[in-house]
């Protein structure tokens, strides 16, 4: 399969803009030196500016997928004396008990369904907390939750906050200081569209005090942390991601910024729900992100059909969902190099769709 033949609507890897492919088109660079040094600081200055840190924030990168930032990121800072509270909204709050589970930490498995946790307050169970867990958009079903009263509720219970937020990075706003965040784990192949193989996780000076002595050589933050002071890694990083990131960032910046990513993702996003209004298929819960979209059939087709119909007569590649969803709910990213000119692409393979269907 030739991806350049396909139209790319998948919530990662996603759309890649021309001039992140040229970076990646290069020979590689020897990297322990002060010119790939500059490179790891430009890119942990960016980051910690996007996510708007608190001064004296960190970055750790592992060249590792997504899972290993937010493994790591519970093995450093949550400990067996700990009560972690994590939010299971579908199939990435699973991965974050799952976690809590191998390494042993005490937790409670908060399963939500149709909040975005507004009301946490009244909705969470009444424990005594040291910690909340969540990914901002649980990417199974595209739902968002409310970072700012999930902050409310950790600061008021002196809780330490972590939050996955991967799958909506660069697309819908992230704020560390607006939000009280200790710990954001970032991912090369969403938001940030990147090829996938780059994980970066953000420390606030809160969550640094809160590092432990861990079992564990690769995923050690403190040695990261002492490599990272003269830009460099531990162990060999995914330099040319570095490269891209930094190329990434630089793009994002020239662009407007990330308020105006956000805004662009924004208009596309409605842009794409409006134009598929009068077709059977709803939303699939009313806290999207602008991330992405996701869509039930409303007259009893199967959401796979519909994806495997776009691949095959239209080459336009959505999402499915796995399991017991696989025939109620498909997927469609709005992340990465996305205007409505190619959204067209889908809004019109989705109309012929049905227009053939019903013939
Ligand atoms: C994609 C994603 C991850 C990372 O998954 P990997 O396959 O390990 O890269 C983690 N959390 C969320 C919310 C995601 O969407």
């Amino acid at each position: 399969m030739i991806f350049e033949d396909y139209a790319i609507f998948t919530p990662g890897p996603v759309k890649m803009s021309e001039e992140i492919l040229q970076v990646g088109a290069k020979q590689t660079p020897y990297f322990r030196n002060s010119e790939f040094s500059d490179v790891t600081f430009a890119c942990e200055n960016g980051l910690l500016d996007m996510v708007n840190a608190p001064e004296g924030s960190k970055v750790i990168f592992l060249t590792a997928s997504g899972t290993a930032g937010m493994e790591s990121a519970v093995m450093n800072l949550l400990h067996k004396d700990d009560n972690a509270l994590v939010v299971n909204g579908g199939g990435f709050g699973a991965r974050f008990v799952d976690i809590c589970a191998t390494h042993e930490i005490p937790h409670t498995n908060f399963k939500v369904n149709n909040t975005n946790l507004t009301d946490i307050e009244r909705l969470a169970p009444d424990d005594n907390y040291t910690a909340l867990v969540v990914n901002a958009h649980e990417t199974s079903v595209g739902h968002l939750y409310d970072l700012d009263a999930m902050g409310d509720y950790a600061i008021k219970n002196e809780m330490l906050y972590i939050v996955d937020a991967i799958s909506m990075l660069v697309t819908d706003p992230l704020d560390m200081q607006q939000s009280n965040i200790d710990v954001v784990i970032a991912s090369s192949q969403k938001g940030l569209a990147l090829p996938p193989g780059l994980t970066m996780v953000v420390l606030s000076p809160n969550a640094l005090e809160n590092l432990q002595d861990i079992n564990s050589l690769y995923f050690n933050y403190k040695d990261y942390l002492v490599n990272g002071e003269r830009g460099q890694t531990p162990y060999t990083p995914a330099v040319t991601i570095m490269l891209q990131l930094q190329a990434r960032l630089n793009q994002i910046s020239r662009r407007g910024g990330v308020e105006q990513s956000i805004a662009s993702a924004k208009e596309v996003a409605n842009y794409f729900r409006e134009s598929i209004k009068a077709l059977p298929l709803k939303e699939y819960t009313p806290y999207m992100p602008n991330a992405m979209t996701t869509l039930t059939p409303t007259d009893g087709k199967s959401a796979m059909d519909i994806v495997n119909a776009l691949e095959e007569n239209y080459k336009v590649m959505v999402c499915p969902n796995g399991g017991a969803e696989r025939d109620v709910v498909f997927r469609v990213s709005h992340m990465g190099e996305m205007t409505k000119e190619y959204t067209d692409i889908l809004i019109d393979a989705l109309h012929e769709y049905y227009a053939v269907v019903r013939a």
